[in-house]
């Protein structure tokens, strides 16, 4: 008990519960038990294409695409965006989910990267579902803003890319998702490091975006525009509904 009577806030250990994941190999009991064998062969023919590439650390993981596939579909999607496309594990995943009429629109700085896995999206049937544009996505975003057909537009926001503008794109996409739409905020964990000791040996990029994904989480937890729940999926994504 704090001296100014305050209550300290329970321990998750000592109201019952623990935290789910004790072990990779518990990790990798879901991957083999619920996520490969459900995954669609175009995700699997995607992960393992991006699994050679030099970045693959950036890519969806597959139960993280499973969940983003799930929820599309429980939510009715049918107009997204998403920010941070790279090979498009992710964008496959959503793809997958929409109705055939559902659109994505997908926004990177780098196409290259897009065309890897553009072939295995087209084969898989639903690249005339995505409208990519390369390039920043603020400025886009700003355009949209501009322009009042795109207000209260889209069901589904997914939001993957660079972490030191979550917050302006939060400023941004809260007048383009709907009310009752979602936005879903990928690494919002940022690899643990959120709770790290400041003397911690962190990668340097970890570092210098941590105080950034901190900072988003602060603020998406006191926006009364959203209601929130931030999940230990992947890296950690932070859904928000937005309810005015
Ligand atoms: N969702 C992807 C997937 O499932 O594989 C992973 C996205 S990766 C973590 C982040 C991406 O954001 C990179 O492809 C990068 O090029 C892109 N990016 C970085 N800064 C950006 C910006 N300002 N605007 C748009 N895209 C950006
Ligand atoms: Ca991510």
């Amino acid at each position: 008990m704090a001296a100014t009577g305050e209550t300290q806030p329970a321990k998750h250990q000592e109201v019952g519960h623990k935290s789910l994941l004790q072990s990779d190999a518990l990790y990798q009991y879901i991957l083999e038990t619920s996520v490969y064998p459900r995954e669609p062969q175009s995700m699997k023919e995607l992960r393992e294409v991006t699994a050679k590439h030099p970045w693959n650390l950036m890519t969806t993981s597959a139960d993280e695409g499973q969940f983003l596939n799930l929820l599309l579909k429980l939510i009715n999607a049918k107009n997204t965006m998403e920010i941070g496309v790279y090979t498009g594990y992710s964008l496959l995943s959503t793809a997958l989910a929409l109705p055939d009429d559902g659109k994505i629109l997908a926004l990177d700085i780098n196409r290259e990267n897009y065309e890897i896995g553009l072939p295995i999206i087209e084969k898989a049937g639903v690249a005339h579902k995505i409208d990519f544009r390369e390039g920043p996505a603020l400025p886009l975003l700003d355009e949209m803003i501009n322009d009042v057909k795109f207000h209260g537009s889209f069901d589904f926001i997914f939001v993957d890319a660079d972490k030191d503008n979550y917050l302006n794109y939060h400023k941004r996409l809260i007048d383009l998702v709907k009310i009752g739409g979602v936005i879903g905020y990928d690494n919002t964990l940022w690899n643990g490091s959120l709770v790290a000791p400041p003397d911690a040996p962190l990668r340097k990029y970890v570092r210098y975006y941590r105080d950034f994904v901190l900072e988003l989480n602060k603020a998406l937890a006191i926006d009364p525009r959203v209601e929130i729940c931030q999940l230990p999926v992947g890296d950690g994504i932070t859904l928000c509904r937005r309810i005015s």
